[in-house]
């Protein structure tokens, strides 16, 4: 999945009124169940604090999270 793809797809949706789970530790968000950084463009095209769901990815979750 390249850039474009991934803000497409968070575009999206956002206007299906969807949340996209998005990784409180890293920042990645979770599409297609696949951890991807976001474009920054992405995160100024949605309005991301309401389209954001707080999760964790695979990764934090493996390494355990900070307290
Ligand atoms: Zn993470």
């Amino acid at each position: 999945m390249d850039t474009s793809e991934v803000f497409s797809r968070i575009v999206a949706i956002y206007e299906d009124g969807g949340v996209v789970p998005a990784c409180a530790w890293c920042g990645r968000v979770r599409i297609d169940d696949t951890w991807v950084v976001p474009p920054p463009a992405a995160l100024e095209a949605i309005d991301a604090r309401n389209t954001l769901s707080h999760s964790m990815c695979d990764a934090c979750a493996s390494r355990g999270a900070p307290a």
